[in-house]
């Protein structure tokens, strides 16, 4: 069993990806060829903001949205403790301040009310200027944009939805990749809309801005005069044939893999609601299922079964198994566990089970029939 099968969804779009892969071949223009700007304007459009400019990865996209507004030394950036390391990474790669905030237990993303603390507690501090927050839509759930942006609007603060795991997630009919001051994704092959290598996208409301962005992404380069740089950027650009993969897979994805992954998501829940503690969507919101998390009983009830598992053929993750403020890159900063009860308590219970639009029944009963099996032992 795959944790998540990339071969499956091949084979269902075989001949449109094949055949988009063929076109590029042909017209030799990789770099920035006509798909890139095809996929750019789709994308915008279904997610319903006015602008898109793809690059080389999420991570990138993140980088390259900070230097758009300039956030550097001084400034505090706000991210969740329980996320992917770029969350972080990005602002440090800018030269500003990593702050990290603990999360809700039951969505997984960030803590409102965690956020403000941390807040008030940089404000007193005095050292840093509160300048930006990164929410994650973790595992495909959107986080709670609403209040977040309240709290932000408060502090004078920019927003940056981390949607590199939320593609696809809704709250009400707003879509992911619409919310914040601009959002970031990821094509990395394993998120819900995935390339063939690496791939992201940043996702603004400007003409200002996507025209600087298009510079940022290449070295800063001169609109007019393409040989005069203007600024400091980088070089970070999402390959043609990468846009021609992802072309037919957006359309899947709209068409039929959010319904089917939604389904599969019901399936599970249904058979391992009461043995374990199953993902929560709060009303009115619509996840893409990056992953299907529960949470076992304890560190060794979760290591005990991922183990009983494995020796069956059936893959888990955990998806994290240590907070931002544990990383090593981060040792000199001490903050205190204090701070993130509900991160330790994720990366100490949490196991992500298979999950993918082309997950049959019975690859739902083999692993749900093993999980309650390895519960009984
Ligand atoms: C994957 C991921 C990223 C980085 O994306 P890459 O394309 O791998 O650079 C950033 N944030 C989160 C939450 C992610 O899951």
């Amino acid at each position: 069993m795959q944790f998540r099968d990339l071969r499956a969804q091949y084979q269902a779009l075989k001949a449109e990806i094949d055949a988009g892969m063929a076109d590029v071949l042909t017209s030799g223009q990789f770099i920035l060829g006509r798909q890139v700007t095809e996929l750019e304007a789709r994308l915008a459009q279904d997610v319903n903001r006015a602008y898109c400019v793809t690059c080389a990865n999420g991570t990138d996209a993140l980088v390259l949205t900070l230097m758009l507004w300039g956030i550097g030394p001084g400034d505090a950036v706000f991210v969740p403790d329980f996320t992917y390391f770029a969350t972080a990474g990005c602002a440090s790669t800018v030269g500003a301040e990593v702050i990290p905030v603990d999360i809700d237990l039951s969505t997984f993303n960030l803590c409102p009310d965690a956020l403000e603390a941390a807040i008030e507690r940089v404000k007193q501090q005095g050292q840093y200027r509160p300048a930006a927050v990164i929410p994650v839509d973790l595992f495909g759930l959107p986080a709670a944009h609403d209040r977040i942006a309240a709290i932000a609007g408060k502090h004078g603060m920019r927003v940056l939805e981390d949607a590199a795991q939320g593609y696809g997630g809704q709250i009400g009919n707003r879509h992911a990749c619409s919310f914040g001051d601009a959002a970031a994704t990821s094509f990395f092959p394993a998120k819900p809309l995935g390339c063939y290598g690496d791939g992201g996208a940043i996702f603004v409301d400007s003409a200002q801005e996507d025209a600087l962005l298009r510079s940022l992404r290449a070295n800063g380069r001169g609109v007019e005069d393409k040989y005069d740089n203007q600024r400091i950027g980088m070089n970070s650009r999402l390959d043609t044939l990468q846009a021609a993969v992802l072309l037919p897979k957006l359309k899947a994805l709209r068409q039929y893999e959010l319904d089917a992954i939604n389904q599969a998501a019901r399936k599970y829940t249904q058979a391992l609601e009461g043995l374990v503690q199953t993902p929560k969507i709060p009303e009115g919101y619509t996840s893409s299922w990056a992953q299907y998390s529960v949470l076992l009983e304890s560190r060794s009830q979760r290591d005990g079964v991922q183990k009983t598992l494995k020796e069956q053929g059936i893959p888990t993750m955990v998806y994290y198994p240590r907070g931002v403020h544990q990383q090593t890159a981060y040792a000199s900063r001490h903050w205190p566990d204090a701070y993130f009860p509900n991160t330790i308590e994720a990366t100490n219970r949490i196991l992500s089970l298979p999950m993918h639009p082309y997950l049959t029944d019975a690859d739902i009963e083999t692993v749900t029939s093993a999980l309650q099996k390895a519960l009984q032992n």
